[in-house]
């Protein structure tokens, strides 16, 4: 689950980081109000759940209060991806001398926390990764021990020469480290984590994922979910119960099973061309499921062809057929459907969708074929 980066400022600050004072707000007379609280100058900054947020022109800094607000109402209202901004943070912005990363993710390969720095912050990480990879020092984290001195010292000695800002950047790793425990992330970042000319830390800016297993136990953060400012797909293949990746390739995909949804891809891939999407409809799969799943993804303008790959065991294909069906009845699909299904009630579904313009397959590898042909013609 993703959380909006006044929550992750706040649970960073609950953590002792340094962050400085700030307000999220709906409205110009809130806006008004912030600036009486914090003092200037000022950061104004959309809050959306999607990446690529400044470049998009949602950060904005504000030396007055009323050039605050000012900027507070152009971003109000602004669209950023597709989302409509209603909720804007107001910062006390802090003077910069450097800019710095840090981060934490759960390394799957050592099945550990895996700590990033690098001294080249407020950019891009993936883009120092790829251009500069000698830049980013990688630590990865015992849980049993917890980060350790010594890799403290590790990494403030690779991002600073200065003995005072490495202190108190020690005393931010190790708190990002808490914070990234004490509420089941699978994703904390500081980006940038910066070094001010009067040589004072400040994180900046707060990105925290939480790990959807973990919500159970974790109420309060559950409640921060804002489905407003996520990414519609996502948000209605959630609520349908469906696992759903948007890709960027033009063959859209709706399969049963993570596995053979995987395959799927694969097979794809083999054939030379890219999926749009995976898509996960999961086992028991209603009608509602297969028409959720059609919506999602022809939302999609990529995609040329969709190919709907069904191995039915517990999944019914005649459910699926149903569900087809009323897709097509109510979403008026325009785009070529190739429908290969196979298994539980296979008979009966080949019934439902005789005598209608979808394009059947018998094999898996037939399907794929001739999903990508419908895709390029
Ligand atoms: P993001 O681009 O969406 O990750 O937003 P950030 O919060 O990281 O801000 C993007 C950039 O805006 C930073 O890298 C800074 O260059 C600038 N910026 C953000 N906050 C401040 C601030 O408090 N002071 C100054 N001087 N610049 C800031
Ligand atoms: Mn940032």
């Amino acid at each position: 689950m993703k959380i909006h980066e006044a929550h992750a400022r706040k649970i960073f600050s609950d953590f002792g980081l340094p962050v400085p004072p700030s307000r999220m707000i709906t409205s110009s007379a809130e806006a008004r109000a912030a600036t009486e609280e914090i003092p200037g100058p000022f950061v104004v900054k959309a809050q959306v759940l999607v990446g690529g947020r400044g470049k998009a022109g949602g950060v904005k800094l504000a030396g007055t209060p009323d050039e605050a607000v000012e900027k507070a109402e152009t971003i109000l209202g602004m669209e950023i991806k597709g989302i409509t901004v209603d909720k804007v943070l107001i910062a006390h912005a802090v003077d910069i001398a450097h800019e710095l990363y840090a981060g934490i993710i759960v390394d799957r390969r050592s099945r550990r926390p895996l700590m990033m720095v690098s001294p080249s912050g407020g950019i891009d990480i993936e883009e120092v990764a790829r251009t500069t990879p000698e830049k980013i020092l990688k630590i990865r984290i015992d849980p049993m021990w917890g980060l350790l001195p010594f890799q403290i010292r590790q990494m403030t000695s690779f991002l600073t020469d200065d003995r005072e800002a490495a202190k108190q950047i020690g005393r931010a790793l190790a708190a990002l480290y808490q914070a990234f425990m004490g509420v089941d992330a699978s994703l904390a970042e500081i980006n940038p984590l910066v070094i001010s000319p009067d040589r004072k830390v400040w994180a900046i800016d707060a990105k925290i994922n939480i790990d959807d297993n973990g919500l159970i136990r974790r109420k309060s953060i559950a409640e921060l979910r804002d489905e407003s400012a996520e990414d519609p797909g996502e948000v209605e293949a959630r609520s349908n119960g469906l696992s759903f990746v948007k890709l960027d390739g033009s063959i859209g995909c709706i399969v049963n099973g993570a596995g053979l949804a995987m395959a799927t891809m694969d097979m794809i891939k083999h054939y030379g061309a890219e999926p749009a999407n995976f898509l996960d409809i999961g086992g028991s799969s209603s009608p509602e499921k297969v028409l959720a799943a059609m919506r999602i993804i022809l939302r999609d303008p990529n995609v040329k062809s969709i190919l709907i790959n069904i191995f039915g065991g517990i999944t019914r294909c005649d459910d699926v057929a149903s569900g087809i069906i009323e897709a097509k009845n109510e979403l008026g699909i325009d785009v070529p459907l190739v429908v290969r299904l196979t298994g539980t009630n296979e008979e009966a579904a080949k019934k439902i969708l005789a005598g209608t313009d979808l394009i059947p397959a018998e094999t898996m590898d037939g399907g794929v074929k001739k999903a990508i042909e419908m895709a390029g013609s």
